[in-house]
């Protein structure tokens, strides 16, 4: 069978040679030596000042809301993982959707201003499958109308935008370290904040508020990694670079071999070092789509409709139309992309889409 991803393990006996740290020094959580040391060298491989690693992708874009959406209007992408919206919901504020672009399938930018009311406290936008956001434009946007500017960073593991790593950007940025991620500590995720007052109140929330074991600086929530997990993050990071470079050798094989009169592939954004992340097909209808999944099944090829469905049509929001994403959410499947996935595979999932397009 040949799922949509296939999480990278590294050799278990490099995973259990760190696990038994976590057992010599009978620590298991609270921001042990494990956790410590991923983070020290997350910052050094990624050439970032700041990273709070969490429990997962989907806490600290609570943690994110909560202390800059403030109960507000969140201006925000429906073509993302289900997570954006949720938080927004979760977090009591209400998301304001603005359509995406069709070719980079972020949030357009030229269409924020205008969703802009009173209400409006933030804009979360998701650089979808490690595809920057116009991060400029969002910017200056933000700066004029006084909003905080938080990015969905889940796909982005590193990816550079023009030379530095795309979690620099918006006030906060988050990632997933979840199993089917590219860098992944089974579950876990990280938070990124380069202002030093921001990051501090980040910083507590995420240790139940506290300032030390009697005192608490304010209201806060439990999104810590177990060392457990860390050990994991610790074990994968010597191989990222072979995972990045495995996965491309995979999109340039379908770049090479899918016919791209037939179907649309997704436009990287200028200025940008990717990381291979997913590899997206938008079809020219969700017949094709359907029939085009129907073969690669029989063949127990699994690709994913990711993101399907749109997220304005969710049914615990209230639905505004989003012509592009509604179109685009329907036509769009994710391909097997995975460290190890055979040339001749690779050969068999590309004939089936061709000959079905
Ligand atoms: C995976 C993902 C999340 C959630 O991350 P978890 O670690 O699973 O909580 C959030 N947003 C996007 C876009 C994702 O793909």
């Amino acid at each position: 069978m040949i799922n949509v991803t296939q999480t990278f393990l590294p050799p278990q006996s490099e995973y259990n040679n760190l696990v038994k740290r976590a057992w010599d020094s009978l620590w298991l959580t609270n921001r042990g030596q494990l956790t410590l040391e991923l983070e020290n060298k997350l910052k050094e491989k990624l050439n970032i000042d700041s990273i709070l690693i969490t429990n997962n992708g989907t806490v600290p874009l609570q943690i994110a809301l909560k202390l800059l959406g403030k109960g507000g209007e969140i201006i925000t992408t429906p073509f993302s993982y289900v997570a954006t919206t949720s938080a927004i919901v979760w977090e009591h504020c209400e998301p304001v959707f603005v359509d995406i672009h069709p070719e980079y399938l972020t949030i357009d930018e030229t269409k924020i201003e205008a969703a802009i009311t009173p209400k409006t406290t933030a804009i979360l936008a998701t650089h979808v499958f490690g595809n920057p956001c116009h991060v400029e434009a969002i910017e200056a946007i933000a700066k004029k109308h006084n909003l905080k500017v938080i990015y969905d960073a889940a796909h982005s593991f590193g990816v550079e935008y023009k030379n530095q790593s795309l979690f620099n950007f918006g006030d906060v940025s988050t990632c997933s370290f979840h199993a089917t991620k590219l860098f992944h500590t089974g579950e876990g995720g990280a938070l990124f904040c380069k202002d030093k007052d921001l990051f501090h109140k980040l910083y507590y929330s995420h240790n139940f508020g506290h300032n030390g074991p009697l005192d608490f600086h304010g209201l806060g929530i439990n999104a810590k990694i177990s060392e457990l997990q860390s050990a994991m993050g610790l074990a994968v990071l010597p191989y990222i670079d072979t995972i990045l470079a495995e996965r491309k050798k995979v999109v340039d094989f379908y770049n090479d071999n899918l016919n791209s009169s037939k179907l649309q592939t997704l436009n990287i954004r200028e200025h940008t070092k990717w990381n291979y992340s997913y590899y997206p097909i938008i079809l020219d209808s969700e017949e094709t789509l359907l029939k085009v999944q129907k073969a690669l099944n029989e063949k127990q090829i699994f690709p994913r409709r990711y993101f399907y469905p749109s997220l304005n049509t969710v049914n615990f929001i209230k639905n505004t139309e989003m012509p592009i994403s509604e179109s685009i959410s329907k036509r769009v499947m994710c391909l097997p992309l995975y460290v190890g996935l055979k040339t001749e595979d690779l050969e068999t999932i590309t004939s089936i889409i061709n000959q079905n397009i």
